[in-house]
């Protein structure tokens, strides 16, 4: 079978068809196969980012992975080829939520990169523009920015955008500052080390945006059979999370507002205009006559990632269409197609990782944020799910005819003449040391 995309998701469920005896072909986009863990999750995430790759790439060394990287499907690769020519038994998406969705603002779209930024480019680059061979697109980290958002990513936006911001203020003083001592002590006892305040460095703070109110933040799952008491502990629980951020990464944050126009002025853009909402039976509703102008170089949109869409698979809305979505199955035939990890879900969240209890979920939510000391499993959560997935759909690959002696040695023929392409040897683990060499971590 053909997994498509080769981190968390994908590599778990090679991992579990190569375990049972199947030959399982990861093509993946990229290089190196870590997907959000090397590119969505913030880099100060150290340790837990060496751990998920270190996982990762033992699950991709089983002997029955065939690893074939640099090789994109609706690219590389067309998706109606590799259903209907290869002759495999099944194909399975682990590809992701890579496409930001798009900001619900008129004419938002002509100034993407013009003073609108989507966050997942934006984390990507941060990430890696310290890298010496980075060649993405580049970002500036402009003071006062504003962010569009209220999930564990937007604040993850607010925070890179302060950490910089400092670490730039403090280097015009020709203080040389640590990114990682930074997000770990919290900007004011840093500052304080060197002897200053927040107020000297006078940086505009950015602003982060909520459609809702605090209580709504999407930073703890409320589990369906809580009682009022319990939904009362996790929304006051939420006030804390964000007080204690606000505290130690100094950003501004408005509830209940709601961007429903961009400030355009010479041609350049200028800021947005924000209308207050109310939320009533669930629902956001706009303030008539309550829009004000909020004026600044720069708004970074993070209100959520969906799976890129990919010519030849059907789309219903912003995922993918399902003939089964309890078994992530899109079609059945001859080669059935099944998806797993964020593509199914169309989201990667540390909420999917908590606890019913809410000191269990606060804590992880705190401890992922940076605001309580200690480490936390990334992915851990995305792999459970994952691996049930993954079995259910293993058992029903399994039920299927062998593929012949033949179709098997076709298909193999195929691979080893697209690793001939990307200049693969099939020797996984010298092929990671050989495209890490430029990479941070
Ligand atoms: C803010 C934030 C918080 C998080 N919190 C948690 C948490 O609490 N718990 C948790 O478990 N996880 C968390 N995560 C991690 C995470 O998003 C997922 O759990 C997990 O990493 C997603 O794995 P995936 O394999 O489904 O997708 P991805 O990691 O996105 O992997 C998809 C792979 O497919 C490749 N790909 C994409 N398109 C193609 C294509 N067309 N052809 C070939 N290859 C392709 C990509 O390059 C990538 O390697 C968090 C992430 C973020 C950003």
């Amino acid at each position: 079978m053909a997994v498509i995309g080769g981190a968390v998701a994908g590599s778990e469920v090679a991992r579990i068809l190569a375990e049972r005896g199947a030959l399982a072909i990861v093509f993946e986009q990229n290089a190196r196969p870590y997907g959000k863990i090397e590119d969505g999750l913030p880099r100060w995430h150290v340790e837990q980012r060496r751990e998920e790759y270190a996982k990762i790439d033992r699950r991709l060394s089983h002997p029955n992975v065939l690893y074939v990287p640099l090789t994109r499907l609706g690219r590389d690769l067309q998706f109606p080829e590799l259903v209907n020519d290869w002759g495999l038994s099944a194909v399975v998406l682990a590809n992701g939520a890579w496409r930001d969705r798009p900001l619900p603002v008129d004419g938002a779209e002509q100034w993407i990169n013009r003073g609108v930024v989507y966050q997942n480019p934006f984390i990507y680059w941060f990430n890696h523009y310290l890298e010496p061979d980075y060649a993405g697109p580049q970002y500036e980290i402009l003071p006062g920015t504003l962010v569009v958002g209220g999930g564990l990513a937007s604040i993850d936006v607010v925070k890179v955008l302060q950490l910089e911001a400092t670490l730039r203020a403090l280097a015009r003083r020709g203080i040389e500052e640590d990114l990682l001592r930074l997000e770990r002590e919290g900007i004011e006892p840093v500052l304080k080390s060197h002897n200053l305040t927040w107020q000297q460095l006078d940086v505009k703070p950015c602003k982060l945006f909520y459609r809702r109110t605090v209580l709504d933040m999407p930073l703890a799952d409320i589990p369906p059979n809580a009682d009022a008491k319990k939904v009362e502990a996790i929304r006051r629980a939420k006030i804390k999370i964000l007080e204690k951020a606000q505290r130690k990464y100094l950003f501004d944050f408005q509830e209940l507002s709601l961007p429903v126009g961009l400030i355009i002025e010479n041609e350049q853009f200028a800021g947005l205009r924000i209308a207050r909402t109310q939320v009533s039976e669930g629902k956001v509703k706009v303030v008539p006559g309550s829009e004000t102008e909020e004026r600044a170089p720069l708004v970074i949109s993070s209100i959520g990632s969906i799976p890129e869409p990919i010519p030849g698979i059907p789309q219903q809305g912003e995922v993918y269409k399902y003939i089964d979505e309890k078994l992530g199955l899109l079609s059945d035939g001859p080669t059935a197609v099944f998806a797993t990890g964020n593509v199914l879900t169309g989201k990667g969240n540390i909420k999917d990782s908590l606890d019913s209890a809410v000191e269990t979920g606060t804590y992880i939510v705190e401890r992922y944020l940076g605001l309580e000391p200690g480490g936390f499993g990334v992915g851990e959560a995305e792999r459970a799910v994952v691996a049930q997935f993954g079995e259910r759909q293993a058992a029903l690959i399994s039920a299927r005819r062998p593929l012949s002696a033949q179709r098997v040695s076709a298909i193999i023929a195929r691979v080893h003449q697209r690793w001939k392409a990307v200049g693969y040897d099939g020797d996984y683990a010298r092929w990671i040391a050989r495209v890490s060499h430029n990479a941070l971590s």
